[in-house]
């Protein structure tokens, strides 16, 4: 027995796939497909803005090694063999 018309469910909103992409990429380091908006979005987000790299001294007591975080991209960056604050990708891409 209805007693009044039942509305019609809302929409569910549906998760954007390429921003799952790309927090896939940040969060779990899985690269997305070649020719996708999130490969387009991560590879802008890599030319970005930042010419050259402004590191802030990052280091808690429990690190190992001194780290920094670039103030404006907030890359991940570590002291090389030389002193110098190098992204940390970098390194381990040569480890
Ligand atoms: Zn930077």
């Amino acid at each position: 027995m209805k007693l009044w018309p039942r509305r019609p469910a809302p929409a569910r909103p549906r998760a954007d796939h390429t921003r799952i992409a790309v927090l896939e990429h940040d969060l779990l380091g899985i690269p997305p497909e070649p020719g996708t908006a999130a490969a387009l979005t991560v590879a802008l987000r890599r030319a970005g803005t930042c010419v050259q790299h402004d590191p802030v001294d990052v280091t808690t007591f429990g690190d190992p090694q001194p780290s920094a975080m670039c103030s404006r991209c907030s890359t991940c960056m570590v002291l090389d063999e030389h002193g110098r604050w190098t992204p940390a990708r970098a390194n381990l891409n040569q480890a």
